[in-house]
């Protein structure tokens, strides 16, 4: 599903590379967590598969990074809505309308959905998230994990296959974090969604997740292994 393909990433500037020569295979469907300390290069190898890195932070690409066969360095991030959904640390950030509605309903308009369509998801996406009776609230007045909830529902409405999140819970309290880790458990379980979540506290994700990478030190080789395989390390 998610390909890395001898990737190195160098930003302008930078003497050495930041992340060298990752070779990974992310399967479909699974709920990956991408752990390791901070700085290791986690939101990097996220851009790559956003099409973040290098479009909109410089820097240069080396190998290739394919999703479902999509080469992200020759698409623009909007081009792969579709595709792939990307959720950061800070939802505030995310946000482009006022009401929860509006902001479902946002990512979809590049895509050229009829009307009804686009209902209908919006619709299914507040059930799937537990996000109905929110729908008329304004962002502003929500709390953290409901604007997180928010900032996944709005990635998830043009239906991408994968979902990329650099430390989603970060911001939250431990009861928030667990709200936004079972809706993301839900989406792969009932809709083979891919996601990728990048965290460096591997205690309060490594529950949910099926697979581990874990970046050990700049420059270093990722390790990939069941949750039990990386605990060992
Ligand atoms: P992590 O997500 O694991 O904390 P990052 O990928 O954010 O790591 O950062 C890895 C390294 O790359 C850090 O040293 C950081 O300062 C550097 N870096 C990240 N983004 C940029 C950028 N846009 N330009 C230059 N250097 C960057
Ligand atoms: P469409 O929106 O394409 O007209 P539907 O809304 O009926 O069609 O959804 C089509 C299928 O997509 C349904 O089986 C539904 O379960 C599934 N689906 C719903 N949400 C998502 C999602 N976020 N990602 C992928 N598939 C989804």
């Amino acid at each position: 599903m998610i390909r890395f393909e001898n990737v190195s990433v160098t930003y302008d500037g930078a003497d050495e590379a930041t992340v060298r020569d990752v070779e990974l295979a992310i399967p479909e469907g699974e709920l990956v967590l991408l752990v390791g300390p901070s700085g290791v290069g986690k939101s990097t190898l996220l851009g790559t598969v956003s099409g973040l890195v290098p479009h909109f932070t410089g820097g240069t690409l080396r190998g290739r990074v394919t999703v479902d066969g999509r080469d992200t360095r020759t698409h623009k991030p909007r081009e792969l809505a579709d595709l792939v959904g990307t959720v950061g640390q800070d939802p505030l950030a995310h946000f482009v309308t006022d009401t929860v509605e509006d902001e479902l309903a946002y990512g979809m308009e590049s895509l050229g959905l009829a009307p009804a369509v686009m209902r209908r998801r919006v619709e299914e996406t507040l059930d799937l998230l537990g996000l109905a009776e929110l729908r008329d609230r304004p962002i502003a007045t929500l709390s953290g994990g409901q604007q997180q909830r928010v900032a996944i529902g709005s990635v998830l409405t043009p239906h991408p296959k994968v979902l990329v999140l650099d430390e989603p819970t970060s911001a939250l309290d431990p009861a928030a974090a667990e709200d936004v880790l079972s809706v993301l458990q839900r989406l792969v379980h009932d809709l083979g969604t891919t996601v990728l979540l990048a965290e460096h506290r591997l205690e309060r994700v490594v529950q949910y997740a099926d697979q581990v990478v874990l970046l050990p030190s700049p420059g270093a080789p990722p390790m990939m292994g069941t949750p039990a395989d990386i605990m060992k390390v």
